[in-house]
């Protein structure tokens, strides 16, 4: 077994541990709320410049949650002497890893109890304990993009980003890594029984390609009566242009009509709606909403009454 890394109790000392690993991390407060973009990347601002997170060049190092992960020290060290108990969150897939989430209040022991009993004992890899008492399995990213929720309690972490040892939950409870307590980088790969069947689509090699988490609509909506014209590039965009508001009311908002929008126009044919709502759910990642509140408002948005007449 490698030799592990003991990670500091202090958030500073800790996050300064991890990118001396390599582990590009961000600043995440412990409300989660994300913090403000500046004014180029601010939708709500007269300067606002129109762009996707993962091509922003404003120089501004905090925009963009999850974006802003880095492995810069001096900016590691302006971020925690600035807020000392903020937690520690690292992007999966920007790290090269996916992990496999498992909350035990939703069913995700039965579920993982479930999988195993059907696909074999998963691999051994690093693990932490959520401080909800969850569990993450850290492995590498097979490359391939990966369904956000397969089963009941379980996700697959891969476009969002956790947090880590010794960041504090709402629970008041710490993240911590499992076993010897020690941190080892992940070296075990995805597990292959994990892959899903269909999508095999390797993505483009990240030496290419620029920073490209949400899948690309293959087909834009057309609608005949003029007016808004909604792509699942669009609503994606609506939902992280709620960010500015820092209002988390706002950014379940935002979420809520944009599925709104995914359901009416996948009615009518025109979007994919299992694209729309992987994006949609990555995109709420981002804006810092938890999955079961982006559930949430997915879902309620599907049990709306019709009001096909704004989008017909
Ligand atoms: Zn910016
Ligand atoms: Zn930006």
């Amino acid at each position: 077994m490698k030799v592990g890394t003991k990670i500091p109790a202090r958030p500073l000392d800790a996050a300064l541990a991890y990118a001396a690993l390599g582990i590009k991390v961000f600043r995440v407060r412990r409300s989660k709320a994300p913090y403000a973009n500046c004014t180029r990347c601010d939708k709500q601002s007269s300067l606002y410049i129109k762009h996707r997170p993962e091509e922003c060049r404003c120089g501004v190092p905090t925009c963009h949650g999850f974006w802003a992960a880095t492995t810069d020290t001096d900016l590691i060290r302006h971020w925690w002497t600035e807020e000392p108990d903020a937690n520690i969150g690292a992007p999966c897939k920007l790290n090269g890893w996916a992990v496999l989430d498992i909350d035990p209040r939703n069913g995700g022991s039965r579920s993982l109890a479930a999988l195993e009993g059907r696909v074999g004992v998963l691999p051994g890899t690093t693990m932490q304990i959520t401080g909800g008492d969850g569990l993450h399995l850290l492995y590498l990213s097979p490359g391939f993009d990966l369904p956000g929720e397969p089963f009941p309690g379980i996700d697959f972490k891969h476009n969002g980003y956790i947090l880590l040892d010794p960041s504090v939950h709402a629970s008041g409870a710490r993240y911590r890594w499992a076993g010897d307590g020690l941190f080892r980088l992940p070296a075990t790969p995805w597990p292959s029984a994990l892959l899903p069947r269909k999508e095999k689509q390797p993505l483009p090699a990240p030496s290419q390609a620029p920073r490209h988490p949400f899948p690309r609509p293959t087909q834009a909506s057309r609608r005949e009566g003029g007016g808004k014209l909604w792509s699942v590039e669009d609503l994606v965009q609506h939902v992280m242009d709620s960010v500015a508001g820092d209002k988390q009311r706002g950014r379940n908002n935002s979420l809520y009509f944009a599925a709104c929008r995914a359901h009416e126009l996948a009615e009518q044919g025109l979007i994919d709606l299992g694209q729309a709502h992987t994006a949609l759910m990555h995109a709420a990642a981002a804006v810092g909403l938890t999955e079961s509140e982006a559930r949430n408002s997915f879902d309620s948005a599907a049990t709306r009454p019709s009001d096909r007449r704004r989008v017909a």
